[in-house]
């Protein structure tokens, strides 16, 4: 039911202001939450989700979340009409699921998105139980593999990462603007949740992350779902930690360690100064990592 309150007050806080804003008041300066990433791109990253806002003479999508917070910047940068938004990875709080995308505009997400958000489930990194997302709230186009839009005169490719964190997870990438949104692969300050119970893999991320290497060079703009912007060095480092973690979980595995035994060794030791500060803590990941290679034995 808390739910359902939400839904009431986005509504009403977020979208009929939103609405009549549009037709009375002049544009906003941007706040310091929303900065330019490149020609028509702006990050809003004041809220629970990263969110990349894509203007132009077309209209805007946003890519990432679709609260009100998110609505709202979107508003500083263009009173253009929302007409998309691409959900790059699931939090029901964070995403205003419930509450749908903002009037008029049309949520885009990966067929497994869709199919989660339709039935109650239970969050798999917090345990929050998620009932089902209003019709009105659901994804109205979805896609198996990969999407393209063509919006104010560039393109965002929609990439779906099968098999990694969790379900419906993409790589949204403007290859014009060298900028790539790569929502919860990648946490700057964290290890990463693996959703083990819906098909997420160690190698998946790393798979999913080597994709984006692949097509990133030096100067590509890495917005991950929380947290800082980054780029192809960090996301490297962050992909080699993984690898490296993996490995050492494996060789543990493979002596017969039980999972006290393997987090008593500490195989993400090294790296819990710099990713210790995220969502995940090293144990965490560990105890993820331990699950993921025991299961496929
Ligand atoms: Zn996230």
């Amino acid at each position: 039911m808390r739910n359902r309150c939400v839904v009431a007050s986005l509504m009403c806080a977020a979208f009929l202001p939103a609405v009549v804003a549009a037709a009375t008041d002049p544009p906003q300066a941007a706040s310091s939450e929303v900065r330019e990433l490149g020609p028509g791109l702006h990050l809003y990253g004041g809220g629970d989700v990263n969110t990349i806002v894509w203007t132009g003479a077309d209209g805007t999508a946003l890519v990432g979340g679709w609260g009100d917070d998110a609505i709202a910047a979107a508003r500083q940068v263009s009173q253009a009409p929302i007409r998309y938004v691409v959900a790059t990875h699931w939090h029901p709080a964070a995403s205003a699921g419930d509450a749908g995308p903002a009037a008029g505009a049309t949520l885009i997400a990966q067929d497994a998105l869709r199919t989660l958000m339709a039935a109650p489930h239970r969050d798999a990194e917090t345990g929050q139980l998620v009932s089902a997302a209003a019709r009105g709230a659901l994804p109205v186009i979805t896609f198996d593999d990969t999407l393209m839009i063509h919006l104010n005169g560039s393109q965002l490719d929609v990439l779906h990462v099968a098999d990694a964190r969790g379900p419906g997870d993409v790589v949204a990438w403007w290859p014009a603007q060298n900028v790539a949104h790569v929502g919860d692969l990648y946490d700057p300050a964290g290890f990463p949740f693996v959703d083990l119970a819906r098909g997420g893999t160690l190698a998946g991320i790393v798979a999913a992350l080597e994709t984006v290497l692949s097509r990133a060079d030096d100067a590509t703009v890495i917005v991950p779902g929380h947290g800082p912007v980054a780029d192809r060095a960090g996301l490297g480092d962050y992909r080699g930690m993984l690898v490296a973690v993996g490995r050492r979980v494996a060789e543990l595995v493979g002596q017969g360690l039980t999972l006290e035994e393997v987090l008593a060794a500490e195989p993400a030791g090294e790296y819990e100064r710099r990713y210790g500060g995220g969502r995940v803590a090293a144990d965490r990941f560990v105890r993820l990592v331990y699950g993921d290679l025991t299961r496929r034995r």
